[in-house]
């Protein structure tokens, strides 16, 4: 979920001194790779699946009052095993721990270092607070909105890859509408107020979202998937689900074949650019990393910034 709107003066190299992210390596699959994706060179093909939030700092409570990042970690985890059986070896589930904003710059380092091709960032959404209504549930106080219903996709202008973030977003939610699934279009409304989003596919249900830390600063096609509302009542029943995890893992793989289908397909002076753009941003930043080691000076490379905390 979208928790909250910040301005953080932080040191980027204070934040990556204590970068414990927990990296859950995958296994290598059994299973062949499908002899339909011929044009998509699978194996080589690196997503990281990134678990939204941290235990510590668990993102939205649900109905029940379960936490948010449960669900995130079940349904990446479904995923990541999705992608392996269809053969993407290179798969990265990637949980962070610690608290939220010291997370967040531990996953987009991990990231970047990883040269991963797509980032996806797995997330389940709420309501702004002053839709939530109280009920109890097994005896508790709990508070629910079954006011809004389905998933949402954001994409980034800010990301060094907009076109692309845009593009598997778009692959996705037309994978997922092909499964039966609507987005919700409840963030074009007025009413969402400073969570209003535009929304760039109306078919695929893929919204703008600039300032999203994870899909700004990560260095390649990034998105972020809420993959269902957890405050409303009957959905938080639905995204617990082995069945409804499966059926987004197996969108979430066909999404990620056309995607890589059509990087293959591309100039390779295009993807030549932008590797190099990533290259030169990494040695940049090992650069200032030296730098910061020899005169213990802390960084301010993003103090002031503006983002949101995901
Ligand atoms: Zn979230």
């Amino acid at each position: 979920m979208i928790r909250s709107w910040s301005t953080i003066a932080v040191s980027l190299a204070a934040a990556l001194s204590v970068l414990p992210a927990g990296i859950v390596r995958a296994e290598l699959p059994d299973s062949p790779v499908k002899s339909s994706a011929a044009s998509c060179a699978r194996p080589d093909f690196r997503v990281v699946l990134d678990v939204g939030h941290t235990a510590k700092s668990p993102g939205a409570k649900s109905a029940r009052g379960a936490d948010e990042f449960n669900f995130n970690l079940r349904l990446a985890k479904q995923i990541d095993h999705a992608l392996l059986e269809a053969g993407f070896a290179k798969t990265v589930l990637m949980v962070t721990d610690g608290p939220g904003t010291r997370s967040m710059y531990a996953r987009v380092a991990r990231t970047n270092e990883l040269s991963a091709n797509l980032l996806l960032s797995i997330h389940h959404d709420s309501v702004p607070d002053r839709f939530l209504e109280k009920w109890d549930y097994n005896g508790k106080p709990e508070m629910f909105s079954d006011r809004f219903a389905g998933h949402s996709i954001f994409v980034s202008d800010d990301n060094l890859d907009p076109k692309d973030s845009l593009l598997f977003g778009s692959m996705l939610g037309k994978q997922l509408k092909a499964r039966g699934l609507q987005y919700t279009p409840h963030y074009t409304e007025s009413f969402m107020g400073r969570w209003r989003r535009t929304l760039l596919d109306a078919d695929a249900g893929v919204y703008r979202y600039d300032t999203l830390f994870v899909l700004k600063k990560t260095q390649m096609p990034a998105v972020l998937l809420e993959a269902g509302s957890i405050a409303n009542r009957n959905e938080e029943l639905v995204m617990a689900s082995p069945e409804r995890q499966q059926l987004i893992s197996a969108a979430v793989v066909d999404a990620v074949d056309s995607f890589c289908a059509a990087q293959s397909h591309k100039p390779a002076l295009q993807i030549a650019q932008r590797s190099k753009v990533r290259h030169v941003l990494s040695a940049h930043s090992h650069q200032r990393t030296r730098k910061r080691t020899d005169s213990a000076t802390p960084l301010t490379s993003v103090s002031q910034s503006t983002f949101d905390i995901h």
